[in-house]
């Protein structure tokens, strides 16, 4: 009998493997459409001579140093396949501590000595650049009097071209961004190095184990991104989202998302025309977005592409970001990307998937179908159980933003602690092993063959816990605490470091031992037996959970300012120093800049408040005040009992007057805040200070939003903003 699996597997890849959409008749070829954009090895193919195309391969794959004679040759073919698609200007496309990205156009365009211009673009401007850089946090590391930043070309992920609605092209390169001195002053060098370091262990630990194919081994991510989607003109009237990216004020909306009727639920037209321009556009761009669907909140929305090597992934879900935004705004729409926009719904987050695959195709963490394959398999699983073990507050950190201290630990998200989640059967295999037993399969799902010490592997891993933080999924790894709005560089830089370390020590132990076999035994016993307690199966968002994790001794950081201080520690020093990620300075300077940021964005959200309170929520509710003032005593007048509006103004009165003392307590809390300098007292008074001050402000407002005619209510409702359109 023919098993779903089949049925489905002949319904989907296999039978349409190779169609391809006609051309005609308006429809869109997806495949013409796909990297048009791209300077891809296809185009390079194409329009380099064929030994520049083979030297700049080999920079790409090897590392090797690349020329200027090559550089030359490539920019030129760049410069005439980009003005040929109508570009003008182009830029290095570099990503700072910001999270954002960045970009100063240069036009191509080069005087001539009779007063015409030729379009020109050399090999020195493309492989560096000097943005004036002064104005990019550094923490420190570039002192203003050393403005100068040097961005660099980074040819492993591939230069492509930005349109936008006017009508500008623009040749985007993605390029380091590094300090004088050579530190570095953004998110993706530490990634590139953190690529390297990993490679570099887990081939160690295959050749020990006797692969003499494979080369390089590559972290890959495929990171799923949620969103929210409201109606631009409810977007404009609220100077919370307008300035801050959440909701500071808002009573609850009668429904939220309890009927569970929006997940995967079909989607609305106007937010299909959005997705399908959203594809478009990132098609052109050679980011394969694949998945898109409704998320759990009301008016929020997940894409997820196919996964690529870390390094573009983070490349790629940055023009994500930017490209929602963008093509939201043609729809007279606002995608919001923060952690949680609205409070008592879902926020959102980004999934990180993550494994490692060898430059020969082979997944390391796909479970195999030889004990060999199993052996390696376990092994890469026990040095991922010890990583994230060891260094549950590192990853933690990598998570860490002022919008995912709004989502960690809340009801709909994972919790702060971090766990992995490897499912039952797996489970009991690891176990089994720490116990030094050989394990044995009890369920029916298994691979049948168990002939060597170790044991054989549940094929496929169907039990999704949609709880855990840190959870195998089969053949990868979901790192769930992602923050929605952040770059993914940071955390994978974590992840890739991490792994590497406890890959070299799987490595100096089988490279030393007499019998592999029983050595690769011993070092997966090892694991379960010192870092088994992080695997948790269970519901990750039970109240015994966290008391078992407080048990266990495993972490749990609630807010950003306490989890930044895992990478600054002297561990962290010797870590990333060790694997040549980031020195003492880069992650003093990290520790700062986030510590600053932390401060300015509570900073920016109480100034929204006391500006909303103020202008908008104070005099509408005085004027309102004022009004059942009057119809009091105009029914008095004509001998009518006003008791109920008496009582329901006294009632908004009270409220009122509370509100006003949270004002002005927030103000002052503020200001005292602002005053601090050194940057660590200062995130904790925001913490503590401003940001329980200015919530304490919300709960009131919030009530006398349910107390004020609607029409006299200055701002857009959760009803509008989340049902509204
Ligand atoms: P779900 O929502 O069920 O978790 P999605 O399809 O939305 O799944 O997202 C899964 C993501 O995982 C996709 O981006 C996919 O490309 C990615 N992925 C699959 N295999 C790997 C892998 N080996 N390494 C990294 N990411 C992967
Ligand atoms: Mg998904």
């Amino acid at each position: 009998m023919a098993s779903i699996d089949t049925l489905l597997r002949s319904l989907t890849s296999e039978s349409n493997a190779g169609e391809r959409l006609p051309k005609s008749n308006g429809v869109l070829d997806i495949t013409e459409v796909f990297g048009s954009n791209v300077f891809s090895d296809k185009v390079m193919k194409e329009r380099l001579p064929k030994d520049t195309y083979k030297a700049l391969k080999k920079v790409m794959e090897q590392g090797a140093p690349l020329t200027l004679e090559v550089a030359n040759v490539v920019a030129n073919a760049m410069k005439d396949w980009a003005i040929e698609k109508g570009a003008t200007h182009y830029t290095h496309w570099f990503q700072p501590l910001t999270g954002k990205t960045a970009e100063k156009h240069d036009s191509f365009i080069s005087p001539t000595t009779d007063g015409s211009v030729v379009m020109e673009f050399s090999g020195k401007q493309l492989i560096q650049g000097e943005p004036d850089a002064s104005s990019f946090p550094s923490g420190g590391l570039r002192a203003t009097f050393e403005a100068r930043g040097y961005t660099a070309w980074d040819c492993t992920s591939p230069a492509f071209l930005k349109t936008d609605a006017a009508g500008n092209v623009t040749l985007c390169i993605p390029t380091a961004f590094c300090s004088y001195t050579g530190e570095t002053l953004d998110k993706k060098t530490p990634l590139l190095r953190s690529m390297e370091a990993v490679s570099k262990q887990a081939i160690r630990v295959l050749r020990a184990l006797g692969n003499r194919t494979s080369n390089r081994v590559v972290s890959t991510v495929g990171p799923e991104q949620e969103y929210f989607l409201i109606d631009k003109k409810h977007f404009d009237q609220r100077i919370d989202l307008v300035t801050s990216g959440r909701t500071l004020f808002g009573a609850p909306a009668p429904k939220g998302q309890e009927l569970e009727d929006q997940y995967f639920g079909a989607i609305k037209d106007r937010i299909s025309a959005f997705m399908k321009d959203l594809d478009t556009e990132l098609w052109k761009m050679g980011v394969s977005a694949k998945t898109k669907h409704n998320e759990v909140a009301p008016a929020q929305y997940e894409m997820a592409p196919i996964f690529s090597t870390t390094n573009i992934a983070a490349d790629h879900n940055q023009l994500v970001m930017e490209t929602m935004q963008k093509v939201a705004l043609r729809h007279d729409l606002v995608c919001l990307l923060h952690e949680k926009p609205f409070a008592g719904v879902n926020g959102s987050g980004k999934h990180n998937n993550w494994s490692l695959a060898t430059d020969d195709g082979a997944n390391l963490l796909e479970p195999g179908k030889t004990p060999h394959d199993n052996e390696q398999f376990l092994l890469f699983l026990a040095a991922l159980i010890t990583a994230v073990d060891r260094h549950a507050d590192k990853l933690r950190a990598g998570a860490a933003n002022p919008g995912n201290d709004l989502r960690l630990g809340a009801n709909e998200a994972p919790p702060a602690i971090v766990s992995v989640f490897l499912g039952e059967e797996l489970t009991d295999i690891v176990e089994s092993l720490g116990k030094g037993k050989k394990a044995s399969s009890k369920g029916q799902n298994f691979l049948n063959i168990g002939v060597d010490t170790l044991p054989s592997l549940p094929k496929d891993n169907t039990d999704r816990n949609r709880t855990s933080p840190f959870a195998f999924t089969g053949n990868k790894f979901e790192f769930r605490m992602v923050a929605s709005s952040a770059s993914i560089s940071g955390p994978n830089t974590i992840l890739n470091t991490i792994v590497a370390e406890a890959l070299d020590e799987v490595a100096t132990r089988l490279e030393k031992a007499k019998d592999i076999n029983k050595e690769a035994a011993a070092i997966v016993k090892d694991a379960i037996v010192q870092h088994g307690r992080v695997i948790f199966n269970g519901n990750n968002y039970s109240e015994d959970w966290l008391k078992e994790a407080k048990k266990r001794g495993i972490p749990n950081i609630r807010s950003t300012v306490d989890a930044l201080a895992a990478m600054n520690s002297p561990e962290a020093i010797k870590l990333f120093e060790k694997y040549k990620v980031l020195s003492k300075e880069e992650l003093h300077s990290r520790y700062e800049v986030y510590l600053e940021n932390y401060a300015k964005h509570i900073n920016i959200e109480a100034q929204a408040a006391i500006t909303m309170a103020n202008l908008q929520y104070f005099p509408v509710v005085s004027r309102f005040s004022g009004c059942l003032a009057g119809t009091v005593s105009s029914l008095k007048a004509a001998g009518v009992s006003a008791a109920v509006q008496k009582e329901h103004l006294t009632k908004v009165q009270a409220l009122l007057a509370s509100a006003v003392g949270k004002l002005e307590a927030l103000e002052a809390a503020t200001q005292k805040a602002q005053a601090l300098s050194e940057a660590h007292a200062k995130a904790v008074a925001f913490r503590d200070k401003v940001f329980t001050a200015q919530a304490a402000l919300r709960a009131d407002i919030d009530v006398l939003e349910t107390l004020t005619p609607k029409d006299m209510w200055p701002v857009p409702t959760y009803v509008d903003m989340l049902f509204g359109f």
